[in-house]
């Protein structure tokens, strides 16, 4: 094994971000390209961080395609498991924060790329070195995609790697809500690692008060390990079978919450890939939280998610001190 090497998996994608903010997509003037996607943006985020990480997608054989993979080798990111699709486009995605706060999407999926990534393409002796391996659910929409992330989470669980899942809503990608409800919990239970934010808990649960310890506690299971809720502003929440609280966030002027999430997740797994035992240790995890805090509120101070992702350095100097 690599001693501290994270593996993340699944789509990686260019985020068309509006020059100005709080403007429907429709109005906006103008957008800048800013290499995105999940699981590749806590990639970057741990390698930012002094961490090691592997990212395992596809992309298509094109100009975004290209911009990506160099992205990640800036980065120091490895992308042997990255894989190039001559036939089909790298997925594209248009984000703008609007005035009411809200973010809007919309998707080029036709199918890009990242959907068509097939098991037989998998770097399974890359995913069985890791120390943890980290995806999402956008990942389990289709076929071919399904199958291969379904046999990429299985040759890391039987070789020992540790789980970390964040289920990253996207409703407008699912076919139904009911089919994004059944898909994110048909892998929740295998997981040890979960973050989530409090929309999807009141999705997961339909409705119910993600604020209530009891209904958290209701989504636990067994295997998990750490269950972490984010809550923007407000800092995240920690649930393990021993103990759980709350972690306050840092006051910063938000300009866009765009990776924030990811940032967050970066920076709790670049400490846990060194020591899982953080896990048993209350005041040492919470401190582990504060710095992924810090994390995420820095990416919210930048446009851009893996534009706005920081360095260690970044997070000493500019909030934790
Ligand atoms: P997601 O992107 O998954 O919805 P959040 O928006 O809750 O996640 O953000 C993840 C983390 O980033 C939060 O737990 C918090 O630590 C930090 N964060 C997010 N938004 C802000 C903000 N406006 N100010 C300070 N920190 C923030």
């Amino acid at each position: 094994k690599d001693s501290s090497l994270v593996v993340c998996f699944g789509e990686m994608l260019i985020d068309f971000v509006p020059t100005i903010n709080g403007l429907s997509l429709a109005d906006a003037p103008a957008f800048k390209k800013a290499p995105g996607g999940a699981p590749a943006n806590v990639a970057v985020g741990i390698a930012r961080l002094g961490g090691s990480s592997a990212f395992i997608g596809k992309v298509g054989e094109d100009e975004f395609g290209y911009m990506l993979a160099e992205i990640l080798k800036e980065n120091n990111v490895n992308s042997e498991g990255m894989r190039f699709d001559p036939g089909a486009r790298t997925a594209l995605a248009f984000v703008t924060l609007r005035s009411d706060g809200e973010r809007e999407f919309m998707f080029y999926r036709n199918p890009s790329a990242d959907m068509l990534l097939q098991e037989a393409e998998l770097d399974l002796d890359l995913i069985r070195k890791a120390k943890i391996f980290h995806y999402g659910s956008i990942s389990l929409i289709t076929e071919p995609c399904k199958s291969a992330h379904v046999a990429a989470t299985k040759a890391a669980k039987d070789a020992g790697v540790v789980l970390s899942y964040d289920p990253n809503l996207r409703l407008p990608l699912w076919p139904s809500a009911e089919s994004a409800r059944e898909g994110i919990l048909s892998i929740w239970d295998t997981a040890d690692i979960i973050k989530i934010s409090e929309e999807e808990i009141s999705f997961l649960t339909k409705g119910e008060d993600p604020y209530d310890d009891a209904v958290v506690r209701k989504l636990c299971h067994p295997n998990h390990k750490l269950l972490l809720v984010t809550e923007g502003a407000e800092g995240c929440r920690y649930y393990t079978k021993e103990f759980n609280g709350r972690v306050k966030g840092f006051k910063v002027d938000a300009v866009d919450t765009t990776g924030a999430g990811d940032a967050f997740v970066a920076g709790i797994l670049s400490q846990l890939a060194k020591d899982l035992s953080l896990l048993q240790n209350e005041d040492r995890l919470r401190e582990a939280l504060k710095f992924a805090n810090a994390c995420g509120a820095l990416t919210v101070k930048e446009r851009g998610a893996i534009p706005a992702l920081p360095t260690r350095e970044a997070v000493y100097d500019a909030i934790l001190h």
